[in-house]
């Protein structure tokens, strides 16, 4: 089903038409209520007036995940807290965790766009639904939650983690419509295995999947361990949470972006260039219609491409494609940009290999080396002995070898491959997964 046909299945004119309109109303809303963006168009010598739609977007000024860390914690906030009912922060690896907040029209919003993302899923009304996406200030639980109660999904609220609890309630619950992060599903689908749990003779059909960067094959995999859909869901707490944009399941090919409340644009990360579409780039939004925080510009850090062609599902909301990485967390080995994705890709086709593993950068003689740990599978163990792999035997040589061929292939750089046993790589414990070790 499409839950709002009227917007994603507007004509281009059209949308241009609702976007221009409201790019005019959020420059003048933020220009009067947020001091940040006064100063910044000040300087700029922007007059709001002036800004009438798509055209004009260029010359806004971009928002950096700095600026809320400078106006920390609700200084960038458009309205009075008497209008504010939520407040989230995200994890922030470092510092100060980035704070966002929400009126009563957000919330509304925000559970449109994910009742739109359920339906891409291919949710329907009455169905069960299982919440494993953590609760509490990460915007990933309660965001999917008030959007799967908006949709009449039966929402189970249980949260990340505590795998035993999510086998049960996929059993006893017989749950249709499960969201988690990609990694966590990979890691419920072993679980289920292990405890004697065909996950073919669960009804669960449909898996939301987001929050972390994962890869077509591991698509693949998830999807056959589980017998079911896996699409793909993207969001930020700055921008809304998740909801952001979300994949169909009839098309499994790129996502929809619920451009009607945030308006995309790709640049080039090191000029700030507007980049055309299907070139790939850093993924800036700007929120159009959000009250408590609206967002000029932000750059999310995150690298993409755009497709406006209109998709097989019906949609004609602009489509982006999967995060093949981010802008600030690229690795950058001997001067090559190398993403984490790349590597996972590459090594998803080689059945010794479980899809887990570790990347280690550090830095000899001046010279980054980049170090992959892949885990080898249970039966690669049964064949060669648990000895083996710190033995020399053959065949894990012959194995790391081959490896490191193909990611010199795939990277265009050497890489060691260091093979390491069942188990060894970092999982997902409900929530993301931090894969990479940069000692440099
Ligand atoms: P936190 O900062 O607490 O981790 P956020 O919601 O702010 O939580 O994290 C948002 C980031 O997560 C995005 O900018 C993006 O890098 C990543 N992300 C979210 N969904 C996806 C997805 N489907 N694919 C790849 N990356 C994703």
């Amino acid at each position: 089903m499409i839950w709002n046909e009227k917007i994603e299945t507007m004509s281009r004119d059209e949308m241009t038409d609702l976007q221009n309109g409201r790019i005019a109303n959020i420059a003048k809303y933020v220009y009067e209520r947020v001091p940040f963006y006064t100063k910044k168009f000040d300087e700029m010598g922007i007059n709001p007036d002036d800004i009438k739609g798509l055209e004009d977007l260029h010359k806004l000024p971009f928002t950096k995940k700095t600026d809320l860390r400078d106006n920390y914690p609700f200084g960038l906030f458009a309205v009075p807290m008497e209008e504010v009912v939520r407040v989230h922060a995200s994890s922030g690896t470092t510092g100060k965790p980035t704070v966002v907040g929400y009126t009563r029209d957000d919330i509304d919003m925000w559970a449109e766009v994910c009742a739109r993302s359920f339906a891409m899923s291919g949710a329907n009304p009455g169905d069960m639904f299982q919440n494993a996406y953590g609760y509490g200030l990460f915007t990933g639980g309660l965001g999917m939650h008030y959007g799967a109660e908006k949709m009449g999904l039966n929402t189970i609220p249980v949260s990340g983690g505590n795998t035993a609890r999510q086998m049960t309630l996929l059993q006893d619950f017989q749950t249709k419509v499960m969201a988690c992060t990609p990694s966590y599903a990979l890691t419920l689908a072993d679980a289920l295995v292990n405890a004697g749990i065909n996950p073919e003779d669960l009804p669960v059909r449909n898996f939301i999947l987001g929050a972390e960067p994962w890869t077509d094959e591991m698509r693949e995999e998830i999807e056959a361990k589980l017998h079911a859909n896996a699409v793909n869901i993207y969001g930020l707490s700055e921008i809304i949470g998740p909801g952001v944009s979300c994949e169909s399941v009839e098309a499994k090919d790129g996502m929809h972006i619920m451009e009607d409340h945030f308006v995309p644009e790709i640049i080039n990360p090191e000029t700030g260039e507007v980049l055309a579409d299907g070139e790939v780039g850093e993924l800036v939004f700007t929120t159009v219609t959000k009250q408590a925080m609206p967002l000029i510009r932000y750059r999310t850090g995150d690298l993409c491409s755009l497709n406006r062609e209109p998709s097989v599902c019906g949609r004609t909301l602009v489509r982006m494609s999967r995060v093949l990485g981010r802008a600030d967390d690229m690795l950058i080995i001997r001067g090559v940009n190398v993403f984490p994705s790349q590597i996972e890709a590459a090594m998803l086709g080689i059945e010794e290999l479980s899809p887990h593993y570790r990347l280690i950068v550090t830095q000899q003689d001046r010279l980054d080396r980049i170090e992959v740990q892949p885990e080898v599978t249970k039966a690669f163990i049964e064949r060669v002995g648990e000895e083996a792999l710190t033995g020399g035997h053959t065949a894990v040589t012959s194995l790391q070898k081959k490896i490191e061929a193909t990611l010199k292939e795939s990277l265009l750089i050497s890489t060691k491959v260091t093979l390491i046993g069942p188990g060894e790589a970092p999982r997902s414990e409900g929530g993301k997964i931090n894969r990479v070790e940069d000692r440099r």
